[in-house]
């Protein structure tokens, strides 16, 4: 067993929230700012105490680097993100990456030479909440490029990406640029949950299995405006009318039939949107997650049919088109069992889970067998300055990370 220094991570964690810190006690530290930035610097000096490497790559991806016996060996790959939502909590993405750095520090300590090299990585751009899409930097090491269409974006802030990365590339020019997308052993990452499951029952550790797929459709009813007072409902063709029809029926079947599927409509307007107007046209926008590609699929041309048939019943017609696919992603059955197994040796009950939301490990496990470890967080509150995980979740998620670490180091997946 690894032994781990609890005091010194709960204290990283806690110079870390300092970074950015917002009044409510959570955390500002938007993905290539100023703050993130910061965040960068403090890791790379911690790194750089303790006599390891750092680099980048070209998408700002930093990785702390603990040398291997044999440097031809592709590196065990463990951390999260840094960067925050704009009223984010202090463990999203901190949680992981300190513990991961956490884990190196505790191998140096004990003097344990490895085989092949150990490092921390945090990903650029997790969130995706000021340059959209999230998960940029897991998404460009996955695919070995950073997409053209990448350059032009601007930030909700109005800065530009490309600036903005070339500014954090060159606030820390000691880091050795590395090429983007180098080969990788495994990837692990802890992460909070992000939901209440872990915290209800009482299990303070998840071992991921997947994360469920994600489609979004864009729905247009069209219909035809009239005057809300004189037209009887013969004569009306009211696409609000069949719209919520629609979604009323799948509301009803959709998620009650299936504990796995999600169905939420977080958009609806309505044209013109006057008060005593029949609309002319409602648009909304459909999000659906399911772990089986196969039951998106039946789920889509649900939604599809009962719009479809609503419409037409209200003499409406309707276009609707995908907007976003994320197909599903299943972890490495092998990395699920060696985080089980490291849970037994740390004598913690854990647990068989999906990820509702997308994680950076989904776009590793692409080109390397990823793995997750989840904590619980109270109330299952995140993407909240409020979010908060109890110390000895923090401690224990970490010694499973360290334990889940060593057993990898030893073994061929
Ligand atoms: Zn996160």
């Amino acid at each position: 067993m690894l032994t781990i220094n609890s005091n010194r991570l709960n204290s990283r964690l806690q110079a870390f929230a300092a970074i950015g810190e917002t009044a409510k006690g959570g955390v500002n530290r938007q993905a290539l700012t100023d703050g993130d930035r910061s965040a960068r610097l403090m890791l790379a000096e911690l790194a750089w105490a303790r006599g390891f490497r750092v680099f980048q790559d070209p998408m700002a991806n930093l990785f702390v680097w603990r040398n291997g016996l044999d440097e031809a060996l592709p590196p065990l790959l463990i951390g999260s993100h840094l960067d925050s939502q704009p009223a984010g909590g202090r463990f999203d993405g901190a949680l992981g990456t300190l513990s991961a750095f956490e884990v190196l520090e505790s191998l140096e300590d004990a003097g344990t030479a490895t085989e092949r090299a150990v490092a921390v990585v945090s990903w650029t751009n997790e969130e995706g909440c000021r340059f959209s899409p999230g998960c940029m930097g897991s998404t460009a090491f996955s695919e070995g490029v950073i997409p053209g269409t990448w350059q032009e974006k601007l930030a909700t802030d109005g800065a530009g990406f490309a600036e903005e990365l070339a500014l954090t590339l060159a606030s820390l020019p000691e880091a050795v640029m590395l090429p983007l997308g180098f080969p990788v052993h495994a990837y692990l990452e802890v992460h909070i949950e992000q939901g209440p499951s872990l915290e209800a029952a009482g299990i303070p550790i998840g071992v991921v299995k997947g994360i469920q797929g994600t489609r979004w459709l864009d729905v247009t009813v069209t219909g035809q405006t009239a005057h809300a007072g004189t037209t009887g409902l013969a004569w009306r063709r009211d696409p609000l009318h069949a719209l919520t029809a629609a979604l009323s029926s799948l509301y009803g079947t959709v998620m009650p039939e299936d504990p796995d599927a999600r169905f939420t409509i977080g958009r609806i307007m309505a044209e013109p949107g006057s008060v005593n107007a029949i609309p002319e046209v409602v648009r909304c926008t459909v999000d659906m997650r399911h772990p089986d590609p196969g039951r998106l699929d039946e789920i889509e041309e649900l939604a599809r049919l009962r719009i479809g048939r609503e419409a037409e019943r209200q003499g409406c017609s309707v276009q609707i088109s995908r907007s976003f696919d994320m197909p599903p992603c299943a972890f490495s059955e092998r990395l699920q069992q060696v985080i089980a197994d490291a849970a037994a040796a740390c004598k913690v009950e854990s647990v068989s889970m999906l990820s509702g939301a997308f994680h950076d490990a989904l776009f590793v496990n692409r080109v390397a067998p990823a793995g997750m470890i989840f904590v619980p967080c109270r109330d299952g509150l995140s993407h909240n300055e409020a979010e908060h995980v109890e110390p000895s979740d923090v401690i224990t998620g970490c010694e499973v990370l360290a334990q889940a670490t060593v057993s990898l180091l030893g073994s061929r997946i």
